[in-house]
């Protein structure tokens, strides 16, 4: 099962404990400020109390940034604490799936001394993460977040984003394969909460959770990331040699992946996933993938294998990506640079879009080939709305 931090619907069922961090975790994983001009970088780390790597990671690379001269200002936070010290992901909220206003509103409104221990790290985590976003826009600082996860799947570590300019820009710079398309899936991830703020954001998943290469892989991420944010000097902070390890991984799996089909399980399908899937695996059309309700699960298309469900409960028995290429990339720069979302009016199915820009309404059921329009244009989150659907993108599209 994969606890990926975006992942749709497997990690809720997850129980999967591991071995606590020893000597326990403090909020504040360190800071590094020189008092320079620059971005503020936040790196949050164990959202999910099951995945220390990223806390190792985030401690490994602000104490490689001691006493070395850096530009603007980097936060690292532990996430779930007390999941952390157990071992386990959560304490019966998943911290990554809270991230929504009314869900935050509500909790804010809560009076504190009823908060139930997730809620109350996550009351913690918003007030820290809220007072840096509000220092940085005085002192003019651009703000990145870099949230590392770990999976309990094993398979090659990849970066999630939503399908936002900024935020593709920062995922290439680190150099895993970026998946578009899995972000929009789910409610409340912090990741599309600070990007519907207007920051830019990245997901790292650095690998398996029990892997120690995992702590390696998302330094090294750290490493990359903080090189292009401008915090690290070129040609002396690593951040080369660490994009040359990830280039290393990554292989021939391509640069960035659209996820376009998720399996869908039900309750006692009794889903067998086939021995020996990992992410990025290619896929024939036709190939047998599993057994479900007895029955062979074939592969609807070609494509990359993502997420293969070999634990546990699931409501999605594994992903399947396509490649993105280099022309659609341009060309969805391009049209979003232009501002030119009035012309989506001409393809068949749209009946108006918003004079903001904000989103697209269609009427029920777009064919595929809009909805590749509307995904060029940055618009993936449909939701119905009387007999039509509105498309909205994230942050700035
Ligand atoms: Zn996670």
């Amino acid at each position: 099962m994969s606890d990926t931090g975006v992942d749709p619907g497997q990690a809720a069922q997850s129980g999967t404990h591991r071995a606590p961090l020893a000597g326990g975790v403090k909020r504040e994983l360190g800071v590094k400020d020189d008092g320079q001009p620059g971005p503020l970088v936040l790196i949050t780390a164990g959202l999910h109390g099951n995945e220390p790597a990223g806390v190792g990671a985030a401690r490994r690379v602000l104490s490689e940034l001691a006493g070395r001269p850096t530009a603007g200002r980097v936060v690292a936070l532990a996430g779930n604490l007390g999941a952390l010290e157990r071992g386990e992901r959560h304490g019966g909220q998943d911290l990554n799936r809270l991230w929504t206003e009314p869900l935050l509103r509500e909790l804010l409104d809560q009076d504190p001394t009823v908060d139930g221990p997730d809620e109350a790290e996550l009351r913690e985590l918003h007030r820290i993460i809220q007072a840096e976003r509000e220092a940085a826009e005085a002192a003019g600082r651009n703000v990145l977040l870099l949230d590392l996860h770990s999976t309990s799947a094993a398979g090659g570590p990849f970066s999630v984003v939503p399908d936002v300019l900024d935020c593709r820009r920062l995922a290439r710079a680190i150099g895993l394969p970026v998946v578009l398309g899995l972000e929009q899936r789910i409610e409340g991830p912090l990741l599309t909460w600070i990007v519907g703020q207007g920051e830019v954001g990245v997901v790292i998943e650095g690998g398996q959770h029990v892997d120690p290469r995992t702590e390696d892989v998302l330094s090294d991420a750290l490493r990359a990331a903080l090189r292009y944010a401008g915090v690290t000097p070129s040609g002396e902070s690593g951040a080369e040699e660490a994009r040359a390890r990830i280039e290393a991984i990554r292989g021939d799996v391509p640069p960035v992946l659209d996820m376009v089909y998720a399996h869908p399980l039900e309750a006692g399908d009794g889903f067998v996933m086939e021995p020996g899937w990992t992410n990025f695996r290619p896929v024939r059309s036709g190939q047998a993938l599993g057994l479900q309700r007895g029955e062979v699960v074939q592969a609807p298309i070609d494509g990359y294998m993502l997420m293969p469900l070999y634990q546990g409960l699931g409501t999605e028995g594994f992903f399947l990506c396509e490649p993105v290429g280099g022309a659609w990339l341009g060309a969805s720069r391009l049209v979003r640079r232009l501002g030119l979302e009035f012309t989506l009016r001409i393809l068949p199915g749209v009946r108006a879009v918003r004079p903001d820009g904000d989103g697209v309404w269609c009427a029920a059921g777009a064919s595929r080939r809009t909805e590749w329009w509307l995904a060029l244009f940055g618009y993936r989150t449909p939701k119905a709305e009387g007999d039509q659907v509105l498309w909205t993108r994230r942050g700035n599209g």
